[in-house]
């Protein structure tokens, strides 16, 4: 199907941000995850490339769908995995991260998957341990895997009407201010040639939103205008130090996305969501279950895809592998 030629080119030895790739990385990873799509299609496929291979799963946030899609994309391609789910203590983050740092090196794994509440605690972690680090979401600064899943998913749903990611236009909805998925998917999306818009209440708006290549909307109406895709974020309550918005009520009647707001989209413009959803907060159930446009069950079938294509890609990039 695939072998170490298909990724010649390849240049990350870590994936903890969007920014750690280029273009030709980026390429590279779409490529080998569509062809992992069609591989999980077929039941009784064998794939051991990553045979004798250890990734650890280490999460201090809890996490579904994050910590089992790695296990399987692992499994799949033949590894053992650890999953270690470490409750976070708030006043000792620092010193327990590095302490466990240095166990897990200890133990040479190949790959090291991390979530931490602490932005850039993944990027701290690599610098200790002589294995690969892939950020599965730190703080509120980035989700990559996330981006390049859902980069995937999207592009195939385009290819059914042979349309491609170049040149469409995406609305991110919600959130912004507390969403690491934002953030990856702003520079992944905009590296792709994609026309990027970001609407919310200002209260969930970064002040620099307007600074960062997006346009920026506080009205869903205008901002859906013409767009091909809509990205919806969950309101990260547990990130809020306080209301950001008056209630949940008031915020599906502006923001919410129900199909009065979506007929401002483009037609049959799709939609995503990384997940977990409030359904009649951030969408209505009703869109969010419809096969005609939504994509939530694809992003997650993606997002396996994806992750076998990020650990075979690392796990030829030297350290312990
Ligand atoms: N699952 C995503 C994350 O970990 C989005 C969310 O939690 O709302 O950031």
């Amino acid at each position: 199907m695939h072998n170490a030629h298909s990724i010649i080119g390849f240049s990350a030895r870590h994936l903890l941000s969007v920014t750690d790739l280029n273009r030709i990385d980026i390429d590279l990873l779409l490529s080998l995850g569509e062809s992992y799509l069609d591989l999980s299609v077929q039941k009784d496929s064998k794939n051991s490339v990553l045979a004798g291979k250890t990734l650890v799963n280490l999460f201090f946030e809890n996490s579904t769908r994050t910590e089992k899609s790695f296990e399987l994309a692992a499994r799949r391609l033949g590894a053992h995995v650890i999953n270690m789910s470490i409750a976070q203590s708030s006043t000792s983050k620092g010193e327990t991260l590095l302490d466990t740092a240095a166990t897990l090196n200890a133990m040479s794994p190949d790959l090291l998957v991390i979530r931490h509440g602490a932005s850039g605690a993944p990027a701290l972690l690599a610098q200790k341990v002589s294995c690969a680090v892939i950020n599965a979401g730190d703080g509120t600064h980035e989700h990559p895997t996330q981006a390049l899943l859902d980069a995937l998913c999207l592009q195939q749903a385009l290819a059914q009407d042979g349309r491609q990611l170049d040149g469409i236009r995406i609305a991110i909805c919600g959130d912004i201010m507390h969403s690491r998925v934002a953030r990856s998917n702003i520079h992944l999306l905009k590296q792709l040639g994609c026309e990027v818009r970001l609407i919310g209440p200002p209260t969930l708006l970064p002040t620099d939103a307007d600074r960062w290549g997006v346009e920026v909307f506080n009205d869903m109406k205008t901002g859906l205008e013409g767009c091909d895709a809509v990205m919806m974020l969950r309101l990260q309550i547990e990130r809020m130090g306080g209301a950001f918005v008056p209630s949940k009520r008031e915020y599906f009647h502006f923001y919410g996305l129900d199909r009065e707001k979506l007929d401002y989209a483009r037609d049959g413009a799709f939609v995503m969501h990384p997940g977990p959803m409030n359904r009649g907060v951030e969408i209505s159930s009703d869109i969010a279950d419809d096969p005609e446009i939504s994509l939530v069950t694809k992003q997650v079938e993606a997002g396996v895809a994806m992750r076998m294509a990020i650990l075979y890609a690392l796990s030829l990039q030297g350290g312990n592998t």
